[in-house]
C-alpha cells in the first residue's frame, strides 16, 4: 500500500506549490479520479524508491468564524481521514496566525501523525522562522521552501516513516470522527454540579435533551459549544434541580465511578468556600486511577475575599497536589465565569488523551531521556531501553521495551514520565509507562 500524505493549511501557505513539486507536474490536478470534488487534489509522487500519493486540500477557505471547522471538517476531514500522515503547513514569512491554531486543534483530534512544516523559508535562520510556531505544540517544525526544494526531500522521507509506523501499528480502534467528547462532572454533595449543568446547557443549544428515565442509571446529554460537540454524562446522582427532580441524593460512590468510567474527561468540582476535604481527595483518587483525562473547576469563586481565595490555593497544593497533572480553573458555575477557559482545557485533555504517538517519534523521545539521564546501575548490570511504542489511549500507554528493565526504579520511571509529558506536551491526562523486558 502507498503511503498517503495529505497537505493540510490555510490558503497560500504554499500547498499546491509543494504538491506540484511533489508530484513533478505544473498541473496541481493531476489525477481527477471519479467522485472527487474540486477540493482535494490527488497525485503520485517518489522519492528514491519509495512511491507514495499525495493530496493537496488546497480549496479550504475559512468562512464564518463559527464555521472554521464545519468547513474544514468538509474539505479537509476525507483528505485526512484517507492520510497516514499530515504535512501541515504554515508561512514562515506571514508568522503564526490564530487559524494555525484552529487547524492544529482539528489535527490532533484526527489522531493523524503530523508534521509541522513552516513554508518559505528560503535564505531564513531556522530560529527566527520556527519560534512562533513552537506554541502549537506539534514539536520542532521542519523547515522548507517548497518554491525552491530546500528541505522537501528530507521531509518527504520523514512523513513516508511516520506513514509506516503507522501502517504497521495494530489496527486500534479508530475514534470515529466527530465523537462527542463525553465528560463526566463529578463532586461531593452542593460543589455545584447540577448548576455547572445547567450553565453548560443553557447557554448553548442544547442539541437533544433527554429527559432523565427514573429506571436508567445513566444517561447522555448532548450538547454542543463553539461548534464542538460534547456529551454529558448524567448520572442519577447529577440531576437537573427543580421541577422534576427534587431528592437531595446522597453521594454515590458507585454513580460517581461508573460516570467516571464513561467518561473521556473528568470535571472535579471543588468548593471554594469550603477547604478541601477527604471526600475531594477519595474522588480525585478515583479519577486518578481510572486513567481518564482531568480538569479541576474550583467553583464558587464569586464573591470570595482575597486572603480566602490565597487559603484556598494553598489548600489546593497541599492536599491535591497529585493531581498536578490537571489544569486547574477558578470558576463561578452560577455566574459562568472561568467556564470557557474550563471548557478549552478539556478539549486539550482530550487531545492528550487520545494523542496518537508514532513509534519512531516515541523511540527518538525515549532515546533523548536515556541520552539525558541513564537508569542506574542494578548490580552491575545497566537496564537497557531500546524503543517504546503506544499501547493503548485515554490514558495514552507508553510500552517501553528493553533488557532488564525490571532494574528501573520508581523515580527514573518519572523521569521518563516527565519527559514524554514534555516532548508531546500532554496536559491534562495521566500516562502510564510500562516497561517490557526482553531476554
Ligand atoms: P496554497 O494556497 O497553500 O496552495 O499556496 P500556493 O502554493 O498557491 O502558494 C501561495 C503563494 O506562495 C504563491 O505566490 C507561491 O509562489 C508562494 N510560495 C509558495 N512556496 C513558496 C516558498 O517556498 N517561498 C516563497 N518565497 N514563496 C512561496
Ligand atoms: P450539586 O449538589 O453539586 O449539584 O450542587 P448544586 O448545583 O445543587 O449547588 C449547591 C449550592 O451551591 C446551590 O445553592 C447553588 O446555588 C450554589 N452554587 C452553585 N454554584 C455556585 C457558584 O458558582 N457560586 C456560588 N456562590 N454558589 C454556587
Amino acid at each position: 500500500m502507498k503511503p498517503v500524505i495529505a497537505l493540510v493549511g490555510r490558503p497560500n501557505v504554499g500547498k499546491s506549490t509543494l504538491f506540484n513539486r511533489l508530484t513533478r507536474s505544473r498541473d496541481a490536478l493531476v489525477a481527477d479520479l471519479p467522485g472527487l470534488t474540486r477540493d482535494r487534489h490527488y497525485g503520485e509522487g517518489r522519492i528514491g524508491e519509495r512511491p507514495f500519493l499525495v493530496i493537496d486540500t488546497g480549496g479550504f477557505e475559512p468562512v464564518a468564524k463559527d464555521g472554521i471547522l464545519h468547513e474544514m471538517a468538509k474539505q479537509t476531514k476525507q483528505a485526512v481521514a484517507e492520510a497516514d500522515v499530515v504535512i501541515f503547513l504554515v508561512d514562515g514569512r506571514q508568522g503564526m496566525t490564530p487559524h494555525d491554531k484552529t487547524i492544529t486543534d482539528f489535527l490532533r483530534r484526527s489522531g493523524r501523525p503530523v508534521l509541522l512544516v513552516v513554508n518559505k523559508a528560503e535564505g531564513m535562520k531556522y530560529t527566527s522562522v520556527t519560534a512562533d510556531f513552537y506554541e502549537l505544540g506539534l514539536g520542532d517544525p521542519y523547515v522548507i521552501s517548497a518554491a525552491h526544494g530546500d528541505g522537501v526531500m528530507d521531509l518527504v522521507d520523514e512523513a513516508l516513516d511516520s506513514a509506516l509506523a503507522r501502517q504497521e501499528e495494530p489496527e486500534e480502534e479508530v475514534e470515529p470522527e466527530g465523537r462527542d467528547i463525553r465528560i463526566a462532572i463529578v463532586g461531593r454533595p452542593n460543589v455545584g454540579k447540577s448548576t455547572l449543568v445547567n450553565t453548560l446547557l443553557g447557554e448553548e443549544r442544547v442539541i437533544a435533551f433527554d429527559m432523565p428515565g427514573t429506571t436508567r442509571d445513566s444517561i447522555e446529554i448532548p450538547f454542543e459549544r463553539d461548534g464542538k460537540r460534547y456529551s454529558l454524562i448524567d448520572t442519577a446522582g447529577i440531576r437537573r434541580r427543580g421541577k422534576v427532580f427534587e431528592a437531595i441524593e446522597k453521594f454515590s460512590v458507585v454513580k460517581t465511578l461508573q460516570s467516571i468510567s464513561e467518561a473521556n474527561v473528568v470535571i472535579l468540582l471543588l468548593d471554594a468556600q469550603q477547604d478541601i476535604s477527604e471526600q475531594d481527595a477519595h474522588i480525585a483518587g478515583f479519577i486518578l486511577e481510572s486513567g481518564r483525562a482531568l480538569v479541576v473547576g474550583v467553583n464558587k469563586w464569586d464573591g470570595l475575599q482575597s486572603d480566602r481565595r490565597d487559603e484556598i490555593k494553598i489548600d489546593l497544593e497541599r492536599k491535591l497536589s497529585f493531581l498536578s497533572f490537571a489544569k486547574f480553573h477558578f470558576i463561578s458555575a452560577q455566574k459562568g465565569t472561568g467556564i470557557p477557559q474550563l471548557m478549552k482545557s478539556v478539549d486539550a485533555a482530550y487531545a492528550a488523551a487520545m494523542v496518537k504517538l508514532p513509534t519512531p517519534k516515541l523511540t527518538r523521545a525515549l532515546l533523548d531521556a536515556v541520552e539525558h539521564q541513564q537508569p542506574r546501575r542494578k548490580g552491575t548490570f545497566r537496564p537497557k531501553l531500546r524503543y517504546a511504542h503506544q499501547g493503548g489511549q485515554n490514558p495514552p500507554i507508553i510500552v517501553i521495551h528493553g533488557n532488564g528493565l525490571e532494574g528501573i526504579d520508581a523515580n527514573y520511571k518519572r523521569y521518563l514520565e516527565k519527559h514524554f509529558r514534555e516532548t508531546f506536551s500532554l496536559v491534562g491526562t495521566p500516562l502510564r509507562i510500562e516497561l517490557r523486558s526482553g531476554k
